[in-house]
């Protein structure tokens, strides 16, 4: 990875007005914010910032009203939340571009941090336009990059302004490529891959990645039943992808011929309907019958995963083993990850983990801070872990 530039170098910023990309695209029920991790990623970087002297703006996206004014997704709502979170004042200016917010920013006070009007409301924010970039950055005397999670994009406020503007990295970005260098960039092996889900379709090109770059890829989740399938296991009425028999093939020629290991399920465990608490059968993969399904990876391969992971130093983890939503389908899930959880707290492995249905399967094990980083990211955690270049890191990595 090349170097990026944090808060560290930024020297003094008392007086100074900085653009903050942020997240502040959380979940809202009634009006209210409903989940606030995003929010709490935030306040490294702003009370820093503030406790700095600077003047802080926070710039971001909220839903997708597709550069059109929609008061329904005005970030003003958030504030309140935002406050909270940071334990201090939180201003507002109904705008993020455009001389009257530009007046209205010089006036802020030094310490003072003002979100900014949803960057989507211009429909120049997703095509990465330079009139707005150019707008937008005469609100700030340097810009800010905090938001790991819209980096997979290249919008005005996620990758136009790291170009016009002295542009650094947040300390929640500054985390997050910290932990994914040591994940994936270079990290220490042997390196296993935790990849579950419900479809190989999804994750194709995180599969056909990882295996160039990973010692042991341990697949779970309905993708295993297509993997199983393809090796000519009958999965019975499982989720399944017949038609990516040829894909899942070469994805495991691929694997040999890398010398990765994919380890798939010898024991399952099935039920006939998929419902919490049904009858169950734990059997091994080839004992499933035409009128079930497989909904978990049994405890005999949970074991035999156990074993792996104690050989390794790194793991990388993104999607569940089983329907974990669903009781008792959980249990392979909650298992494996208490399992890198223990091995992490013993200094014996570098766990990192993301993505959206990871992080409540990791939070069902209660072992989400006992990992060495969770991101939060769903899309950008992805791409990464596709190998795939990011353009708002890039971009930070260039300027
Ligand atoms: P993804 O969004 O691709 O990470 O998939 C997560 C979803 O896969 C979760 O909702 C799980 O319930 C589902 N899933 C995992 N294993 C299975 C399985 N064996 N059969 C059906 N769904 C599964």
């Amino acid at each position: 990875m090349s170097a990026f530039r944090t808060l560290d170098d930024m020297g003094d910023v008392r007086g100074q007005r900085v653009l903050v990309r942020e997240d502040l695209n959380v979940p809202m029920v009634d009006g209210k914010v409903s989940d606030d991790t995003r929010l709490r990623a935030t306040v490294a970087t702003l009370a820093e910032l503030a406790d700095r002297g600077a003047k802080v703006f926070v710039l971001a996206h909220f839903g997708r009203p597709k550069g059109k004014i929609d008061p329904a997704m005005s970030l003003r709502q958030v504030v309140p939340a935002l406050s909270a979170v940071l334990g201090r004042e939180v201003g507002f200016l109904d705008g993020c571009a455009g001389q009257s917010i530009a007046v209205a920013g010089h006036k802020m006070a030094d310490g003072s941090i003002t979100v900014l009007e949803n960057t989507r409301f211009h429909e120049g924010e997703e095509a990465n336009d330079e009139a707005l970039i150019e707008q937008m950055a005469k609100l700030g005397d340097f810009y800010i990059n905090d938001a790991f999670s819209a980096a997979h994009r290249a919008h005005a406020s996620t990758e136009g302004l790291a170009h016009v503007l002295p542009a650094f990295a947040g300390r929640a970005m500054e985390a997050e490529l910290v932990a994914l260098e040591k994940a994936l960039g270079s990290p220490e092996h042997p390196v296993a891959a935790v990849v579950g889900g419900a479809k190989v379709s999804s994750k194709l090109d995180v599969l056909k990645h990882l295996v160039t770059r990973v010692d042991h890829l341990i697949i779970g989740g309905g993708m295993a039943n297509t993997f199983l399938a393809a090796r000519g296991v009958n999965v019975g009425k499982s989720l399944c992808e017949h038609d990516l028999r040829d894909t899942a093939l070469e994805i495991l020629d691929h694997a040999q011929a890398a010398n990765c290991t994919v380890h798939l399920p010898y024991d399952v465990v099935v039920a006939t309907e998929f419902r919490a608490n049904p009858p169950v059968r734990t059997v091994n993969v080839h004992e499933v019958q035409p009128n079930e399904m497989i909904l978990d990876i049994g405890p005999a391969a949970v074991e035999a995963l156990a074993d792996v992971l104690k050989t390794c130093r790194t793991l990388v983890w993104n999607g569940p083993l089983g329907a974990f939503e669903t009781p008792p389908f959980d249990a392979a899930t909650v298992a494996l990850a208490r399992t890198a959880a223990a091995l992490t707290e013993a200094g014996q492995l570098v766990s990192v983990a993301g993505g959206g249905d990871t992080v409540a399967a990791l939070n069902q094990a209660g072992v989400a801070d006992d990992f060495t980083f969770v991101s939060t990211a769903g899309g950008a955690f992805l791409e990464w872990m596709e190998g795939k270049e990011l353009p708002g890191v890039a971009a930070l990595t260039r300027s």
